[in-house]
C-alpha cells in the first residue's frame, strides 16, 4: 500500500487556502442530503458536530459519557496555543510552527503543522466570541502564559480550567445545533464497530450503555473523535472513561495506526502513592512559569527541603538547558526527573518525586498573585497530598499522559479508510514523537472548527455514494461480531477481575516502553502481553449480563483492546531503532544522554496494518520531507 497523505504543492503558508480553493463544494441546499455520524464530544467532537450541523449536515454524535460535558477535554488545565503575538515578544505563525516541528523531533508533516499554527489564531477568535472567558491583562487584552518548549508566551487560559471553558463553547454551540434538529445527540452510547461496505465507512455499530441493547448507526461519512489510548498504562492522567476501542476496532476494520509507541510522559504529576490507586493527577505544566524544579545534589539526603541550604540543592533543569530553563519540552524534563531519581537524589517515602518549588515566585510576586494564576491547581494538590504547597514545595513525578500515535490520516484527517474521519487525540497527525504543551487543544479545535468542515465536503462532493440501509448485510455481519465477542466475554467466568489484567499490562508497558526503552525489554513485553491475553480469555470474569448496565462488561471491552493494541505499540518501538521525541531507546543517546535520531532510517511515519489475530501487522511507511526546516539535533540549552 502507499500511503498518500495528499499534502497539497505550493508554498506552505499557501497550501491550505489553495488546497480549500480546490476542493469541490457541496451546495448549500444538498448539505442537508447527507448524513454524518461523528463519534465523541470531547473539544474534537464537540466542535465538529456543531461546526457539520451549522454548515446544515445532518449530524448524529454519539458519547460514552451521559453528557457530552464529561468528555475527557473538560480535565485540560493550563491552556490552548496561538501565534497571536499580543505580548509583543517575537512570535509568528513560523515560530509556532518551528517550534512545534521542532518540539516533535521532526517526526511531524510540515504541511499539517503549519496549518495548524495559521489556524490557531481563527480559535481564539472563535471561542471569545463564544464567551469563552480566557484571562485577561489590566488593559483588558488577553493574557499570555509560558509552556514548555518555546521561548514566547502564547498560551491562553482560564486559570486552571481551559479545557472546561473551551468545551462549554463548543457544548454551546452543538447545543444550538441540537435545539434546531441538526444534530441528535446519543449519550451514553459506545462505539463497538465501524461498518465499512464497498471500502468505505457507512456506519457503526453502538452499544446503548444503559439497556445493552446494540444499535445500528448508518451514515454517508464516520468521524471519530474519541480521544488517546494512555490508560493502556492503567495508570495515567487520563479520564477513568479514555480508551483504545473505537480507534482499534476501525484499525481491525482497514485503518492504519500510525506510530503506536509515541505516547508522552508528562513531567509534573502528583506521584504514585501506592498499588491500589487507579488515576495519576496532572499538576500543569503552567506551574513551570512560576515554580522551579530540583532534587538535593546529594544521593539519599532526607532532610525537609527547607532544610536543605541552596548550595546544596541542584536545580538541574536551569543548569543543563540555561536558555528554557524549567520551560524545557516534557519529554526532555520527564526524562531528566527519571535520571536524577535512578541517581538517588530523588526525594519523598519512595524516592521517585522532584521538587517543584515556588518559594521564590511567592517571594517575588506574593502569594495574591500566585493565586490567582494557579489557585485551584494549589488547592488540588493539596486536597491530594495534604501538604500545602504554598508552605513546602510540590512533589512531582512523571506520568503517562498523551498519544501522540493514533489511526492516520492524510491531510484531509482521512484515514486509509474512504469516508472515515478522525480528528484530536484519536489521530496521529501533527505533534511528531512529543507534543508541547498546550498543543493539543489547538489541534483538537483546528480539526473540528476548521479543518474538518472543509475536507469532508470535498469528500461527500466528489464521491459517488449509494444509499445505505442499516439493514445491509455489513450492519448485520458487523452487529454479529460485537455480538460474538460480549458472550465470549461473559462466557470466560474466571476469578481475575478485569482491573487486575489492566494494572498488569499497565505495569508491563510502563517497565519496558515507558521512559526508555531497551529492546531486549520490548522483546520480553512483547511475550508477556501475549501470555497475559491468553490468561485473560482463561481467567477473566465479567459479572452481570449483556441486556442490560453493566460497568465490567464495558471495561472489559476495553481492556481486551488494550491486551492487543499494546503489542503493536511494543512492536512499534521495537521496530524504530532510533530514539525520538518521547521514544528514547537506551542505545541511541547523545554523549549528553539526549534522543539521537536516525533520519537516514526513520525520518518516516510507521503506519501498521491489522493482519488478523495473532498474526504479525504488516508496516507501511510514509516518509517524512522537510523543505522548509533543516534537520538538527534538538537543543534547549
Ligand atoms: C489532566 C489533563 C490536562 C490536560 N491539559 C491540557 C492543556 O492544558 N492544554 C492542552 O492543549 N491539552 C491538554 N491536555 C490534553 C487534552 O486535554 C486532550 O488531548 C484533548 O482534550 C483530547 O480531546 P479529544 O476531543 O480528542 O478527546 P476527548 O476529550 O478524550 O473526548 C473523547 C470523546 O470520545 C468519546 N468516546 C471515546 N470512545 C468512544 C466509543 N468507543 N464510543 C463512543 N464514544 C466514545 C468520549 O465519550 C468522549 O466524548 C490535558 C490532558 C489531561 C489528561
Amino acid at each position: 500500500m502507499t500511503l498518500d497523505a495528499k499534502i497539497p504543492g505550493g508554498p506552505l503558508s499557501e497550501k491550505w487556502d489553495r488546497y480549500r480553493f480546490d476542493l469541490k463544494l457541496v451546495n448549500p441546499a444538498n448539505k442537508r442530503k447527507f448524513e454524518i455520524l461523528v463519534v465523541g464530544t470531547g473539544l474534537a467532537g464537540a466542535s465538529a458536530a456543531a461546526s457539520l450541523g451549522e454548515l446544515g449536515y445532518h449530524v448524529k454524535n454519539f458519547c460514552i459519557q451521559d453528557s457530552p460535558r464529561r468528555a475527557h477535554s473538560i480535565a485540560a488545565q493550563g491552556g490552548i496555543n496561538a501565534a497571536k503575538n499580543y505580548p509583543n515578544d517575537g512570535d509568528s505563525i513560523w515560530r509556532l510552527f518551528y517550534d512545534t516541528v521542532k518540539g516533535g523531533d521532526f517526526r511531524s508533516r510540515e504541511a499539517n503543522v503549519y496549518r495548524l499554527a495559521q489556524i490557531s489564531n481563527q480559535i481564539i477568535d472563535q471561542c471569545v466570541a463564544q464567551g469563552v472567558p480566557f484571562a485577561r491583562d489590566y488593559g483588558g487584552q488577553l493574557a499570555n502564559r509560558s509552556f514548555g518548549g518555546a521561548q514566547v508566551s502564547r498560551t491562553f487560559y482560564a486559570r486552571g480550567q481551559t479545557g472546561q471553558q473551551l468545551l462549554l463553547g463548543a457544548y454551546s454551540a452543538l447545543s444550538r445545533q441540537i435545539a434546531q434538529g441538526r444534530v441528535t445527540l446519543f449519550p451514553r452510547r459506545e462505539m463497538l464497530d465501524l461498518v465499512v461496505k464497498e471500502g468505505r465507512a457507512r456506519g457503526i455499530i453502538v452499544r446503548n450503555l444503559v439497556t445493552g441493547a446494540l444499535e445500528r448507526h448508518g451514515a454517508d461519512a464516520v468521524v471519530l473523535a474519541t480521544g488517546g489510548y494512555g490508560n493502556v498504562y492503567f495508570l495515567s492522567t487520563n479520564a477513568m472513561a479514555s480508551n483504545v476501542t473505537a480507534a482499534w476496532r476501525a484499525h481491525r476494520r482497514g485503518a492504519l495506526f500510525a506510530n503506536p509507541c509515541f505516547t508522552q510522559i508528562h513531567p509534573t504529576c502528583i506521584p504514585v502513592h501506592g498499588d491500589y490507586q487507579s488515576k495519576l493527577t496532572l499538576m500543569s505544566e503552567s506551574l513551570r512559569n512560576d515554580g522551579r524544579v530540583w532534587v538535593p545534589k546529594t544521593p539519599g539526603d532526607t532532610r525537609a527541603p527547607r532544610d536543605i541550604p541552596e548550595s546544596e540543592r541542584d536545580y538541574y533543569l536551569e543548569r543543563k538547558y540555561p536558555s528554557f530553563g524549567n520551560l524545557v519540552p516534557r519529554d526532555v524534563a520527564s526524562r531528566n526527573a527519571k535520571s536524577v531519581c535512578d541517581e538517588g537524589k530523588g526525594v519523598g517515602d519512595t524516592g521517585l518525586a522532584v521538587y517543584l518549588d515556588f518559594s521564590d515566585a511567592l517571594k517575588r510576586d506574593g502569594r495574591p498573585v500566585i493565586e490567582k494564576k494557579y489557585g485551584n491547581l494549589f488547592q488540588m494538590y493539596e486536597k491530594i497530598t495534604a501538604e500545602n504547597p504554598y508552605q513546602v514545595p510540590m512533589r512531582i513525578y512523571p506520568a503517562v499522559h498523551y498519544t501522540m500515535g493514533g489511526l492516520w490520516v492524510d491531510y484531509n484527517l482521512m484515514s486509509t479508510i474512504d469516508g472515515l474521519f478522525v480528528l484530536g487525540e484519536a489521530n496521529f497527525s501533527d505533534h511528531g514523537a512529543n507534543r508541547l504543551g498546550a498543543s493539543a487543544l489547538m489541534q483538537g479545535l483546528a480539526d473540528g472548527y476548521f479543518i474538518l468542515p472543509a475536507t469532508i465536503g470535498g469528500y461527500l462532493a466528489g464521491t459517488p455514494l449509494a444509499a445505505i440501509s442499516e439493514t445491509d448485510e455489513a450492519f448485520r455481519h458487523a452487529e454479529d461480531d460485537c455480538q460474538r465477542k460480549t458472550e465470549r466475554l461473559l462466557a470466560v467466568k474466571g476469578r481475575r477481575t478485569v482491573d487486575d489484567f489492566h494494572r498488569h499490562l499497565g505495569r508491563i508497558l510502563w517497565d519496558y516502553c515507558g521512559m526508555s526503552r531497551q529492546n531486549e525489554g520490548l522483546e520480553k513485553a512483547r511475550g508477556m502481553i501475549g501470555e497475559l491475553r491468553a490468561a485473560f480469555w482463561e481467567e477473566v470474569t465479567v459479572p452481570g449480563s449483556a441486556g442490560s448496565f453493566n460497568q465490567s462488561l464495558e471495561r472489559a471491552g476495553r481492556v481486551a483492546d488494550f491486551l492487543e493494541f499494546a503489542e503493536l505499540l511494543v512492536i512499534d518501538a521495537r521496530a524504530r531503532q532510533e530514539s525520538c521525541g518521547c521514544h528514547f531507546n537506551e542505545v541511541y543517546q547523545t554523549a549528553e544522554n539526549e534522543a539521537l535520531r536516525d533520519d537516514e532510517q526513520f525520518c518516516h511515519v510507521a503506519a501498521w496494518a491489522y493482519a488478523g489475530e495473532n498474526a504479525p501487522p504488516q508496516f507501511h511507511r510514509e516518509p517524512l520531507v522537510f523543505e522548509n526546516v533543516a534537520l538538527s539535533q534538538r537543543s534547549y540549552k
